[in-house]
């Protein structure tokens, strides 16, 4: 089969891979329907996170199951599955309680090469949901959003506690915070502020559900969002950026006893001390647990109640993987879907 590997910074190869094998039990084999290109794909891809030797890359998956492992007890091959970027066994005491991103099974790195024609996922019934039968087409889009880039914005607003009467400010206008934009309309916020520069992303954050557009960054930005709130600041706020600057935009943009969901994978972020001690801010983030809203997401898009594939902006076939990487790169797209 052909595959996506990273041999360095910029320097993405779509070339010959060996063919997934069952290697334990409890894998499944599946057939990409679609993949895409992360935002966390271009640390690496722009070697801020060292690449020590080629990678195969890809972490967000739609497909059919191909083949099962003789312990795989409910994914079943010829399903059309959704699968979360951590494999989870979905069972231990940890994913019990909803944080299958830290399952005490879950695998290093795994499931990775997603961006190919097949993948093994390894935990299969436990990373892997089916959905009612074969989606048509056009749902496809939507349905691999909620494996990585809108189940993590739904977990960031959770853990922002959006919800009801809440005003909540997204930091970031990526594909993440778009999607915690759908989400916090979803759970009910009152208004949401979303912290844009770019046209077309704040049309996108409007149809979303966005309220209110933020332009200014930084303390600008913050002293924005304490105006647009009574000089409180929101209830809730969502951090999809991962920098420095982002987070302390994202900590100071939050009144005291609100909430931060934090979800851009952090880079030489230090949280001073002090002055956070007397926020009162909460702050809950991490790699999103996909896996616990899976079900539930599956439902809102199969059902047509939402539409995030809508963050896809540009879509390749998979042998142009590369084009991809360098128009998320250059931002001259939000996110690019790859058709196998
Ligand atoms: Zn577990």
């Amino acid at each position: 089969m052909k595959g996506t590997m990273l041999y360095g910074p910029r320097d993405v190869r779509f070339e010959e891979r060996p063919d997934p094998s069952i290697i334990e039990p409890t894998d499944a084999i599946i057939q990409l329907s679609a993949a895409c290109v992360c935002g966390s794909d271009l640390w690496p891809y722009r070697g801020i996170d060292p690449v020590r030797q080629p990678v195969p890359m890809g972490h967000e998956y739609v497909g059919i199951v191909e083949e099962v492992g003789s312990a795989v007890r409910n994914i079943k091959p010829g399903q059309f599955v959704v699968g979360s970027f951590f494999a989870s066994d979905n069972t231990c005491e940890i994913c019990r309680s909803g944080y299958q991103s830290a399952c005490i099974h879950r695998q290093p790195g795994a499931p990775t090469g997603a961006q190919a024609e097949y993948a093994r996922i390894p935990l299969a019934d436990g990373t892997l949901v089916a959905t009612p039968g074969l989606p048509s087409a056009d749902l496809i889009p939507s349905l691999l959003s909620a494996s990585d880039v809108f189940g993590t914005g739904w977990f960031a607003a959770d853990a922002a506690t959006a919800g009801p009467g809440k005003t909540v400010a997204v930091v970031g206008d990526g594909a993440v915070g778009l999607c915690a934009v759908i989400a916090a309309r979803q759970m009910g916020a009152e208004r949401i502020i979303a912290m844009s520069r770019h046209s077309d992303r704040q049309k996108l954050a409007l149809e979303f559900g966005a309220t209110d557009i933020v332009t200014e960054r930084g303390d600008e930005g913050v002293a924005k969002i304490k105006e647009l709130t009574g000089g409180l600041g929101a209830h809730s706020v969502i951090e999809a950026v991962g920098t420095q600057e982002s987070m302390m935009q994202a900590i100071h943009s939050t009144r005291p006893g609100g909430h931060v969901g934090f979800v851009g994978v952090l880079h030489g972020v230090e949280i001073p001390g002090a002055p956070y001690f007397f926020s009162h801010v909460h702050l809950h983030g991490g790699p999103a647990p996909v896996r616990r809203y899976l079900p539930e997401l599956i439902d809102l898009i199969w059902n047509r109640k939402i539409n995030p594939g809508k963050v896809f902006d540009l879509t390749l076939p998979l042998a142009q993987v590369a084009e991809g990487y360098r128009a998320m790169d250059e931002r001259r797209a939000i996110k690019a879907l790859l058709r196998p």
